[in-house]
């Protein structure tokens, strides 16, 4: 499958050039990333965290939310993605919702946290139970917000995803 493989390498190299082109444009950290569908790529995008002052705007992130606007869907299925570095717990969980099909990384999360941009800690929290995080996070008001649960549940015209 060399042709295959080398398709893999183009798209990846697209994303890389993406994070260096982050970098060197000065608009956020050295990530970028790439979603393809039926061998074409439908969304490039790199960090923008700090160029627009939005901690959520990851590579991976702002590419998902390029993806399903233009196919006009909130599901990436039959999609890949191509991240210049392995996703972080935030992005990984976004991708997971965006039901992309696989993801491709270069850089390892070792790597990255090699020029500290370290995300061990949120795996470690993750790993917690909620009482012993560093975050406090303290429950207030279920019965109240249980509300929607029960509209939701109960809605017949909803639109399930
Ligand atoms: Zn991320």
């Amino acid at each position: 499958m060399a042709s295959a493989n080398s398709e893999h390498s183009r798209f990846m190299r697209e994303a890389i050039a993406l994070s260096i082109k982050s970098v060197n444009s000065g608009q956020g950290g050295p990530f970028g990333a790439v979603i393809v569908k039926d061998g074409e790529i439908i969304a490039k995008a790199h960090n923008m965290v700090t160029s627009i002052n939005d901690p959520t705007a990851h590579a991976e992130i702002v590419a998902i939310r390029q993806a399903c606007q233009k196919l006009k869907t909130f599901k990436l299925n039959g999609c890949q993605l191509y991240t210049s570095c392995e996703p972080c717990p935030m992005c990984l969980g976004a991708i997971y919702w965006s039901r992309v099909d696989r993801v491709y990384y270069a850089n390892t999360k070792a790597d990255a946290a090699d020029i500290d941009f370290d995300d061990q800690f949120i795996y470690e929290e993750l790993d917690l139970p909620i009482s012993d995080r560093r975050l406090p996070i303290i429950q207030i008001l279920r019965d109240e917000a249980l509300q929607a649960f029960k509209l939701w549940s109960e809605k017949v015209d909803k639109i399930e995803y």
